[in-house]
């Protein structure tokens, strides 16, 4: 009977640490990178953890046990991956745009779209007051993230995810030297493979600290075929503006197809926190509607392909095609 126990117990244990390393994934805490320091091994003692009578000699086979816990991650791993394209936030970017800089995109229609990009997050407090504003008025927007934030934060990483806006990589440690291919890869293909791990977001999306472009790390993402994302406007929050001059700061060159810098993490952003709702207003006012960069990418492609369509249909209208290539970059 005694030993038959311990079979169930045995069992019990194993079903409990799968359970407890896929819902850790599931809440975002990967153990992996969790900052609170969690290491894996402990879910392979979920009798001490959970405060149980351990048995003397568990008889838990580790190796049989990490192999599968291995499959209970790749199983998440999967499903983060599918969510996060049924949120269809795995655009991909359109060839276009591979490799290529851009400050804006060229919409020959005219059509008052503009892009809300946040960067230097997931940071405590502001990421999270900033999501509320969004969903308020039911906004998304490009966050552009910090790979150690990610790690630090991976609850307010997923958060963002969660509410459908896109992410984009915005290197690891956020530094403006002058990177080496093996330290703009460790930069930016480590905070991917964070990106990733923690909301199943494979991006293609990548913005140069400080806006940088000659120091290796926009090189080394057009390599890899990320589309480089600049802005046309410029809220200037990091210098903590008053409301007004913020709001004047971001209305400055604004045009359809526009996409805004500002700022929810790397510092104090209550003044971005403060200054939101009421620029949201104000674009409003003005009769843009909100998209986030991959949205933005596709309007642009969409209308170059149709564009290429009407041109072979009839070289007829190959005077009337719009304009169709990409905003210029300013460098690079
Ligand atoms: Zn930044």
């Amino acid at each position: 009977m005694a030993k038959y126990d311990r079979f169930l117990w045995r069992e019990k244990t194993t079903l409990i640490a799968l359970a407890a390393a896929a819902s850790s994934f599931i809440a975002g805490l990967m153990l992996p990178v969790n900052p609170q320091g969690s290491d894996p091994e402990i879910l392979l003692s979920p009798t001490e953890k959970m405060g149980h009578h351990t048995p003397e000699k568990s008889g838990i086979d580790i190796l049989a046990l990490k192999a599968q816990r291995d499959e209970a991650f790749v199983k998440v791993f999967s499903r983060l991956e599918q969510e996060a394209q049924d949120r269809r936030l795995m655009v991909s970017v359109p060839t276009q745009f591979q490799g290529k800089t851009f400050q804006e995109v060229t919409l020959s229609s005219k059509e008052k779209v503009i892009a809300l990009t946040f960067d230097d997050g997931p940071w405590p407090k502001s990421t999270l007051e900033v999501l509320e504003i969004l969903k308020k008025n039911n906004i998304k927007a490009t966050f552009f993230m910090v790979g150690k934030n990610v790690k630090n934060f991976p609850h307010l990483a997923r958060q963002v995810s969660l509410d459908g806006h896109a992410i984009g990589n915005h290197t690891w440690s956020h530094l403006y030297h002058r990177f080496n291919e093996t330290g703009a890869s460790s930069e930016i293909d480590r905070t991917s493979d964070m990106i990733y791990q923690t909301t199943g977001i494979k991006t293609t999306l990548f913005r140069p600290p400080g806006g940088h472009l000659k120091n290796g790390l926009a090189a080394y993402a057009h390599k890899k075929n990320y589309a480089v994302v600049m802005w046309s406007s410029d809220s200037r929050d990091y210098s903590r503006p008053s409301v007004p001059l913020f709001i004047k700061h971001a209305l400055t060159g604004i045009t359809p197809g526009g996409i805004v810098l500002m700022h929810d993490g790397g510092g104090n952003r209550d003044h971005t926190v403060r200054a939101l709702p009421q620029l949201i207003t104000e674009y409003k006012k003005r009769g843009y509607r909100f998209v986030t960069v991959p949205e933005l990418m596709e309007m642009q492609d969409k209308e170059v392909k149709l564009a290429a369509a009407a041109k072979s249909a009839s070289p007829k209208a190959q005077s009337a095609a719009p304009k169709t290539q990409p905003a210029a970059p300013k460098t690079e």
